[in-house]
C-alpha cells in the first residue's frame, strides 16, 4: 500500500496506507480505495468527512478573515464561546489549539486557583492520558510514557480507577482538584462508574478541591450528549474539549467557572480560537443539534455495542463504552492485528492500548454501516487469531 521513505519522525506506528480524500463516513486511499471510517480521526470527524455545512462555513471564513490574533475581537470567537456556555451551562472560556494545550491551561488553573490555598496537587488516574506536553504528561497516569522525559513538573498523585477508598485516602487539605476523564480513552475505553464520578464531585465539594472533567475524548456529543457530565449528572468546576470541537481543524478549549479564569497576561495562545477552526466549530455544534445527532449518537452506539457484544468473536474479553466511543478488549495484545485485518477489509479502526481496538465513528454512522462493520468484525478476529506470534 505504501512503498516511498517517510521524512517524518517515526512519533506513530503508522497503519500503512496514505488517505486522500474523505466523504461523509467514507476515506480513500491513493489507489481509489474506500474504507469505512470508524477511527474518525480519534474521536474528532463528529459529522463526518467535508460535510457540506462545515465546509461552507469554513470556505467562507477563509475569505473573509483567517487571522488576527488575540489582541482582537473576531466574530467567530466570541459566538463560539457564548455558544458554549450556553452548552455547558456555566463558565468562560479559553481558546487554544488541541487536547494538551487545552489541559495545559487547565492546569494553571487550578495550580493559581490553589496556590493562595496551599493547594497545589492535582489527583489524577493511573492509566489516565491528558496530553504530552510536559505538565499534561505528569497528569497522565502512564509512568511508562514518562521515564524517557524525567523529570517533570511535580504536584501529581495517581490513583487506580474507580476505586472509591484510593480516592477518598488521595483527596486532602493539598489538593488543587482532582482531574478525571469520564471514560478513558487512550487508557484503553474505560468509563468510569456514575457513582464514582458522583463521589469525586462530592468529595472535591466537601474538601475545598476543584473537580476538572478531560472531556478532550468524550465531548461534542460522543457519549450522546453534548458533553459526558451531562449523561453522569456531575458537574464538573472546569471542563476541557478538543478532538471533535473543529470537525477535523485544530481547536481546544478550556471552560471553567467565572471565578476561575486568567487575567490579563497569564495565559495566551498566537493561534488559539482563531477565525477559521471558531467557524468551523460553530458549524459542528450547528449540524450535531440540526441533525439531531446526540440521539442518533446513542442509538447506533447501543446497536455497536450490543452487536459487538453479541458477535462472539475470537479473543474477545470485553465490550464497553458510552455512545460512540466503544472499546474491544481482547484477551491479549492482538489490538492492532484485530485493527490490521479490518483495514485490508476496509474499515478503519484504532488501538486505545495494545489490547483494546476503539471504534470512535462521525456521529453521523449509519445503521447500514454499523452493520456493515458487525459482518466484518468476527473473520477480522479469526484472522488476527491466525497470525498469533510463534512463541519463543
Ligand atoms: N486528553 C484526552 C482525554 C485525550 O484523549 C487526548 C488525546 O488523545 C488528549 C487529552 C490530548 O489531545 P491532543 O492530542 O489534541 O493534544
Amino acid at each position: 500500500m505504501r512503498g516511498h521513505p517517510s521524512f517524518l519522525m517515526p512519533t506513530y506506528a503508522r497503519y500503512p496506507v496514505t488517505l486522500v480524500r474523505g466523504e461523509g463516513m467514507r476515506v480513500f486511499d491513493a489507489q481509489g480505495q474506500a474504507y469505512l471510517d470508524f477511527a474518525g480521526g480519534i474521536a474528532a470527524v463528529p459529522i463526518g468527512h467535508s460535510h457540506p455545512a462545515w465546509l461552507g462555513a469554513v470556505e467562507a471564513q477563509l475569505r473573509r478573515l483567517v487571522h488576527v490574533s488575540n489582541l482582537f475581537f473576531t466574530e467567530p470567537q466570541e459566538a463560539l464561546a457564548a455558544r458554549l456556555v450556553s452548552l455547558a451551562g456555566f463558565g468562560l472560556v479559553f481558546l487554544a489549539n488541541s487536547g494538551a494545550e487545552a489541559n495545559e491551561a487547565a492546569l494553571k488553573l487550578v495550580r493559581r486557583w490553589g496556590r493562595p490555598r496551599g493547594r497545589t496537587e492535582v489527583v489524577a488516574l493511573l492509566g489516565s492520558f491528558h496530553g504530552r506536553t510536559f505538565a499534561t504528561l505528569a497528569a497522565t497516569g502512564q509512568p511508562a510514557k514518562h521515564a524517557p522525559f524525567a523529570p517533570l513538573p511535580g504536584g501529581f498523585v495517581h490513583v487506580p480507577h474507580n476505586d472509591p477508598e484510593a480516592l477518598d485516602g488521595a483527596v486532602g487539605p493539598s489538593t488543587a482538584a482532582v482531574l478525571l476523564e469520564p471514560v478513558l480513552g487512550e487508557g484503553g475505553v474505560v468509563p468510569l462508574d456514575p457513582d464514582y464520578l458522583a463521589l469525586a464531585r462530592r468529595l472535591c465539594t466537601e474538601r475545598g478541591a476543584l473537580l476538572v472533567l478531560d472531556e478532550v475524548q468524550t465531548g461534542v456529543g460522543r457519549t450522546g450528549a453534548w458533553f459526558a457530565f451531562q449523561r453522569l449528572g456531575v458537574e464538573p468546576d472546569v471542563v476541557t474539549l478538543a478532538k471533535a470541537l473543529g470537525g477535523g481543524l485544530p481547536i481546544g478549549a478550556v471552560i471553567a467557572r467565572e471565578e476561575l479564569a486568567f487575567g490579563p497576561g497569564e495565559h495566551a495562545s498566537t493561534f488559539g480560537g482563531g477565525p477559521v477552526p471558531c467557524a468551523a466549530a460553530l458549524a459542528v455544534l450547528e449540524v450535531i443539534e440540526r441533525e439531531g445527532l446526540l440521539e442518533h449518537c446513542r442509538a447506533r452506539g447501543d446497536q455497536l455495542l450490543r452487536g459487538l457484544r453479541a458477535a462472539g468473536a475470537e479473543g474477545v474479553r470485553e465490550v464497553r463504552g458510552a455512545g460512540l466511543l466503544v472499546g474491544v478488549e481482547m484477551v491479549d495484545e492482538r489490538a492492532r492485528r484485530v485493527v490490521l485485518a479490518l483495514l485490508s477489509r476496509g474499515f478503519l479502526a484504532t488501538e486505545a492500548g495494545p489490547a483494546v481496538v476503539r471504534f470512535a465513528p462521525p456521529l453521523t454512522v449509519s445503521a447500514e454501516d454499523v452493520e456493515a462493520l458487525l459482518e466484518a468484525f468476527p473473520a477480522a478476529c479469526e484472522e488476527a487469531a491466525a497470525r498469533a506470534p510463534v512463541p519463543g
